[in-house]
């Protein structure tokens, strides 16, 4: 590596108010008479050590020579680029002082310089960006409490964010207070639900995706003209049984074509299909193949479900993991789509993971990985992408560019009640 990195023989002398258990981790290294050194690889240091089952707490360290045997866990210092970045951390106590040690070296033993492999496009769809705006114009219009039946859109950190804003999210319409206002999630609800919402006169905004509402609108017009219908998708996920609620009696669900061996239907020659919207593409066209060879008058939706954002992300995704030595997927473990990417670049041949934030990365990952491919899913915010940047940048020179396959302008307008007049 090009860096030059020094362990000191200093350590540490100021915790602040931090219980003895409590591991300091730097964001700052704060020299006597010499300019403070960041610590931009701070959130790894800190993913690390609750990994361990060990307290953190986020600050500026002291950086001071003292006595040989004193408290105090060792800080790392190096040159990046002509510029210094550092890694810190330290602990009261023995336990945590070992911690410490065995943190950091995890850590420096996997710095240097990398290239990082951006995947375009990535990040928020539009159907989430609108999503998200429904909610935070509702709150703007009427203020807290806003109830959201389900996540409204699958990611921890946005839920977290909004929640922090007054937003209460529920899992069913009984927990939403009589004649309150509730707005549904971008996945979609059953037409029970709706029913179930009017008799309790609950104030509704409906963030559904008009992507997914597409689906259901195929679903009741192929219900309508007597089709069984074959809705490919996975078992559980709120989408799915949003779409399944619109004809339960005619939709029968798929998930491999080892499911369509299956597959008993009133008459082959009236079956249709419909997706997921956040599938991979690839497998959805393998179960595809299999219900056309079952049933050769199959009919299907006009244009994909699987939407365009879906799409663009595995295509982009593709462009990059072969390059790439490790692929690292921004998103939550229910996030479909984000799935779907870690699971497209593992069949590229490249080992991916799925990360929430930057402090899921783990140093094992980043033992001989000089180029890191970088993407996210729909529902995950491009500040979090940024951050996995600034945080690589922490152990050694980042180099990044961008690999854009395709660049997006989809928008969908907002709901009346939430439209700026
Ligand atoms: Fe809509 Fe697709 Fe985004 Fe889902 S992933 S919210 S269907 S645009």
């Amino acid at each position: 590596m090009s860096s030059t990195r020094t362990r000191p023989t200093s350590t540490v002398d100021t915790f602040g108010p931090c219980a003895p258990d409590t591991v300091l981790v730097a964001d700052e290294l704060l020299r006597e008479d010499l300019p403070s050194i960041p610590c931009p690889a701070a959130d790894l240091i800190e993913g690390e050590m609750r990994r361990r089952g060990v307290r953190t707490r986020r600050g500026p360290l002291h950086i001071e020579s003292t006595p040989a045997g004193a408290a105090g866990g060792p800080v790392v210092c190096w040159e990046t680029t002509g510029e210094a970045a550092g890694i810190g951390a330290a602990a009261r106590d023995h336990h945590g002082s070992v911690v410490v040690r065995e943190v950091v070296d995890s850590w420096t033993a996997v710095s240097g310089p990398r290239s990082v492999l951006l995947a375009a496009p990535r990040s928020f769809c539009a159907g989430v960006e609108r999503a998200i705006e429904i909610v935070e114009r509702a709150l703007e219009q009427r203020g807290g409490p806003i109830h959201v039946r389900k996540q409204i859109v699958h990611n921890r950190h946005v839920v977290a964010e909004l929640e922090e804003r007054g937003v209460v999210f529920v899992d069913e319409l009984d927990a939403v207070p009589d004649g309150a206002t509730v707005v549904f999630s971008a996945h979609g609800v059953s037409p029970a639900v709706r029913v179930e919402a009017d008799r309790r006169r609950l104030d509704v905004i409906d963030a559904t995706c008009p992507l997914v509402g597409k689906v259901h609108v195929e679903a009741r017009r192929f219900a309508e003209r007597g089709d069984t219908i074959v809705l490919v998708g996975h078992a559980g996920h709120e989408e799915v049984e949003g779409t399944l609620g619109e004809a339960p009696d005619r939709i029968v669900l798929v998930e491999t074509p080892e499911d369509v061996a299956h597959l008993r239907v009133e008459d082959p020659e009236r079956v249709s299909y419909l997706t997921q919207t956040t599938l991979a593409v690839d497998e959805t066209d393998e179960v595809i193949d299999a219900l056309r060879a079952r049933f050769p008058s199959l009919r299907g939706p006009g244009s994909d479900d699987i939407c365009y954002a879906t799409t663009n992300r595995q295509d982009a995704l593709r462009a990059i993991a072969t390059e790439s030595d490790l692929v690292l997927v921004v998103g939550s473990s229910n996030s479909s789509n984000s799935l779907r990417l870690v699971e497209r670049a593992e069949r590229c041949g490249t080992p991916a993971h799925l990360i929430d934030d930057a402090r899921d990365i783990r140093p094992e990952w980043l033992a001989g990985v000089a180029t890191v491919g970088l993407s996210a899913g729909a529902s995950a915010p491009h500040h979090l992408v940024e951050n996995v940047i600034t945080v690589l940048a922490g152990l050694g020179p980042v180099s990044v560019s961008e690999h854009e396959t395709t660049r997006e302008t989809v928008s969908f307008t907002l709901p009346l009640p939430v439209r700026s007049p």
